[in-house]
């Protein structure tokens, strides 16, 4: 089922406790295309880089079936930057660098060939550009994602707000939640998000995993507790990636599937923090990612106690 992506495609500088990186590739659009294309190919790109952005890494999301006729190359722009620093539990993170540059005036162009989207993903970008998006598919798709961060939340609530209006699913993490709701129970800050659109929520919560709410119904899958966690940009939209793209390939938007989603989701984000930037999702085995859901699924497998026999 035909996939679009939508988000920043950027350089990242990374300092975490274990190392620094210099520019390297990363953006919320990269993340997404590169999870979800383990689910299915091609995932359809649209995004804008400057001419800065290495050749060589338009050809590494091509090699990974990433569809690149919605990449636009501005002449002699420079790319989306972005630097953070984490704390040292790596659980709260500094935006140190946010240079917009291409991003500041980006006009997204929807190739004719994308117009048979059935699912799309609004990664992280403004969120006019993501309505605009929305706007210029010919056809509403099957199921929209949208994932968003506190920046926007403090820069452009009103545009956010209309957006969230015409999503399906909304992505965000508990702080996120907490801000965007006003309330601090996760529960109510649900309930009150979901009033305002979205059928379905996903809160992240990070090394504890994350919870999907539609309706009355909740759903928890835990993060698979990791003895190495070297670099957690990206995770969300890595999970984000895998997420849709489990559903786009399955083509089944039941809450059941969602959960297997959210599962599969986690699975592609706890590979992802296992090294920097991008480079633990570029050469995963369907063995490796079998193995790694099955270890989600005994993390949480237990017969309740009222039905158990005693041994
Ligand atoms: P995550 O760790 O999942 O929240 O995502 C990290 C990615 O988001 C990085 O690769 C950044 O390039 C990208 N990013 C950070 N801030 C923004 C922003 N304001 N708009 C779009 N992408 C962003």
């Amino acid at each position: 089922m035909s996939l679009v992506v939508i988000g920043s495609v950027a350089f990242d500088a990374l300092e975490t406790p274990f190392g620094k990186t210099d520019k390297i590739i990363g953006g919320a659009a990269t993340y997404i295309s590169l999870s979800a294309s383990y689910s299915l190919k091609p995932v359809k790109l649209v995004a804008v880089v400057g001419d800065d952005f290495p050749q060589a890494d338009i050809l590494l999301l091509q090699e990974h079936g990433v569809d690149t006729e919605g990449l636009q190359i501005k002449e002699g722009e420079k790319s989306f930057f972005w630097s953070g620093k984490y704390s040292t539990d790596l659980n709260s993170r500094e935006t140190l660098t946010t240079e917009l540059n291409v991003l500041a005036d980006f006009d997204p162009i929807i190739p004719d060939s994308y117009q048979d989207c059935k699912y799309l993903m609004l990664g992280n970008l403004a969120p006019a550009v993501q309505r605009l998006v929305i706007q210029r598919l010919v056809n509403r798709p099957k199921l929209i994602v949208m994932d968003t961060m506190n920046f926007w939340m403090d820069v452009a609530l009103e545009d956010l707000m209309a957006t969230i209006e015409m999503v399906d699913v909304l992505s965000i993490n508990d702080e996120e939640a907490r801000q965007l709701s006003g309330e601090y129970s996760l529960v109510k800050a649900a309930k009150k998000i979901m009033g305002f659109g979205p059928k379905f929520l996903i809160i992240k919560k990070g090394e504890h995993g994350a919870l999907l709410f539609h309706k009355n119904k909740i759903f928890f899958a835990p993060a698979l507790p990791l003895e190495e966690v070297f670099d957690p940009t990206g995770a969300g939209d890595t999970f984000a990636g895998g997420f849709i793209g489990y559903l786009a390939a399955t083509d089944d938007i039941s809450f059941d599937n969602m959960k297997r989603a959210v599962i599969h989701g986690s699975a592609m984000a706890s590979f992802c923090v296992e090294k920097f930037g991008t480079e633990r999702l570029l050469n995963l085995t369907k063995e490796q990612l079998e193995a790694r859901e099955k270890q989600f699924a005994d993390l949480v497998e237990v017969i309740p106690a009222t039905s158990a026999q005693p041994a």
